[in-house]
């Protein structure tokens, strides 16, 4: 097992930054967060950061091997499976330790109206005829909602999309967080029939979930893609201190 002091965060989310942050304070301790590069303005971390793929298992274990990485710690976002499927191999290979930050999944809550479906196609499928949805699912995705003409979709992201829409689907550029008050402000006033999400977890986009649930919408929530197993803590304060934990500074 390498034992070096190096840990690479794999980042992207808000969560990221603040164990960078954390780490920061650390003496003897470097830690560099990686993102995607999938943003043109991204929100950047505390301390040192690297970005763009690379270039899947193989190309993430020649990278820790070179920069003597001694721990990663996976904090994506948990609709990431790409990422966190090569990274977990990458230390395999390559015998670094492996950690992620697991965000607690949403629950349904007493008045919730969930129909929960397994991936963003079945979404698509599931829109009642003539729905006026709200999405909330990224800009990547929405492809899959072209063909429901039938339909109008207002759709929510922090960055617009590449490609052209159809009419039927409207973008709405805006990032977290959002408030209660402005989510049932936006449903009323768009006049939205059912709501589309990921399970993503946290306290940044939940609040379109009260809402709902206050206007007795529905909600189709998709679920997330597997993670690999591996140790793991809720919050970046704990995994910071499992970071402490496995990665001690040496004896003098
Ligand atoms: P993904 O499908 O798991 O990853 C696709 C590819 O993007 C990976 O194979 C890798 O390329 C590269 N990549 C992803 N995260 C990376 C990172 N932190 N550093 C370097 N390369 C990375 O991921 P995704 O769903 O496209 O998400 C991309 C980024 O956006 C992640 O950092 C994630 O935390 C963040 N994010 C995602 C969502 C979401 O809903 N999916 C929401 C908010 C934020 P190579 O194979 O070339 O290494």
């Amino acid at each position: 097992m390498n034992r070096s002091r190096r840990v690479l965060i794999l980042g992207g989310t808000g969560e990221a930054r603040a164990l960078a942050g954390l780490l920061a304070k650390e003496k003897g301790l470097r830690a560099v967060t990686s993102l995607a590069g999938r943003t043109a303005a991204p929100e950047l971390p505390p301390g040192e950061w690297r970005s763009g793929g690379f270039g899947g298992a193989e190309g993430l274990a020649t990278y820790l091997e070179r920069e003597a990485i001694g721990l990663v710690a996976d904090v994506t976002h948990p609709f990431a499976a790409a990422i966190s499927r090569n990274a977990a191999e990458a230390c395999r290979r390559t015998g670094t330790a492996y950690i992620r930050l697991e965000r607690p999944a949403w629950r349904p809550e007493r008045g919730d109206r969930w129909q929960e479906v397994e991936n963003i196609a079945r979404a698509a499928t599931a829109l009642p005829i003539s729905a006026r949805a709200f999405l909330t699912i990224g800009r990547r995705d929405i492809a899959a909602f072209f063909a429901r003409t039938d339909t109008n979709i207002l759709a929510r992201m922090i960055e617009p999309p590449d490609n052209p829409l159809p009419s039927h689907v409207e973008i709405l550029l805006a990032r977290p967080p959002f408030s209660l008050e402005g989510e049932l402000a936006l449903l009323k006033e768009r006049g939205i029939t059912v709501l589309v999400c990921k399970n993503s977890g946290g306290d940044a986009t939940k609040a379109k979930l009260a809402a709902a649930r206050k206007l007795k919408l529905p909600v189709i929530m998709v679920e997330r893609p597997e993670k690999p197993a591996a140790p793991f803590a809720a919050t970046p304060e704990g995994l910071s201190d499992l970071v402490l934990e496995l990665i001690k500074p040496p004896r003098r």
